[in-house]
Parts: structure tokens; sequence; C-alpha cells
């Protein structure tokens, strides 16, 4: 039987703490056929959707959401943690399980009314997105989809993003 993408996606055990099960991804980008097909998957639901601009989060988003601006002959915008881009940026906090952290995006990486896809590896509770779509949001664009290749819903990321109005797009759970 043929591969599929979750079959290329390896599970680390206790990563990064003990009692966590981690989706190591690595594996599926490593591989040329699990890589062409995640990248192919993530696209199929947008065909004939205006996209502007492809937006992703550091750091697997930039590889995914990278090769996906490219395929679509998008520009590509990166939503980095605090601290690391260079030029003028908003930022947006979000909560962690401990704690609180914070993402930016330069403040002229997308213009008002731009249509968006905001793309990562993988949607747990859904707190790293919707900063992600807050930020494209207060600059202006408009979210035409959320793409990941992997979604957990029993911690209710999709439910928290559906909430939001945003149309999810998972490839595997
Ligand atoms: P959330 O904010 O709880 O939805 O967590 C999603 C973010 O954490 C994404 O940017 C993921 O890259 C990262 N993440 C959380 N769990 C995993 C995992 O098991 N594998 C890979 N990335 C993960």
């Amino acid at each position: 039987m043929s591969k599929t993408v979750k079959d290329y996606i390896r599970t680390i055990v206790d990563f990064p703490h003990e009692g966590i099960l981690f989706r190591d991804v690595t594996t599926l980008f490593a591989d040329p056929r699990g890589f062409r097909m995640a990248i192919d998957q993530l696209l199929h639901p947008y065909a004939g959707t205006r996209i502007d601009k492809v937006v992703g989060l550091e750091a697997r988003g930039f590889i995914l959401g990278g090769a996906v601006a490219h395929q679509l002959t998008t520009g590509f915008v990166p939503i980095r943690k605090k601290g690391k881009l260079p030029g003028q940026t908003i930022a947006q906090a979000y909560s962690l399980e401990y704690g609180e952290a914070v993402v930016e995006v330069h403040d002229d990486a997308i213009q008002p009314g731009e249509k968006v896809l905001l793309v990562d590896d993988l949607l747990a509770t859904g707190g790293t997105a919707e900063a992600g779509i807050k930020l494209v949001e207060r600059l202006g664009g408009v979210i035409v989809g959320c793409a990941f290749v992997v979604d957990l819903p029993d911690l209710g990321g999709r439910r928290k993003l559906e909430t939001m109005g945003m149309e999810v797009h998972a490839l595997c759970a």
C-alpha cells in the first residue's frame, strides 16, 4: 500500500519533557516523496483561491511555508519569536503551558487587504497560530486559510481557530 504523509512522521517519546509524545516532522522533510506529498496536499484546498502572501510560523513553518510560497509564486513572510527580526515589528503575546511567549512580524510585511495563507507544521492548543493570525489581521491582512501537517484535535486548536472564523486544513491527526 502506498505511504501517506503520516507514515513519514516519527514520534519521539518524552521530548522535550517526560510524558510528551513529540511529532517529529524532520523525517517527513528529509524524504523527497514525503516532502513533495506534504507540500502538494497543503496546497490542494486553495487551488483557484487568491493568495498574496504565505505566512510561516517559526521554525518548521518556514520550511513548509517557503516551499508553498514558491509553488504559488507568492511572497513569504516569517513570524518569528521576539527579538529575531531586524526591522520595525509589531508583537503579539500568547500563553504557554507555563508563562508567556511573544511573536513578531515586520510591520510592512503585509499590506491591508492582502490575502494570506498561514502555515505551520502542527496545531496543538492553537495559541501560536492564534497569535500569528492576530498579527496578520493587525496589519490588515485577510487570512484565507490555516494549513498544518498535523492536527492534534484533543488539544483544542482547531476548535479555537474555527471559533475565530478560520478555515483549518490539516493533513493528518
Ligand atoms: P500550540 O501553540 O499549542 O498549537 O502549539 C503549536 C506549536 O508548537 C507549533 O509551532 C509547533 O511547531 C509546536 N509543537 C507543539 N507540539 C509539537 C510536536 O509534537 N511536534 C512538533 N511541533 C510541535
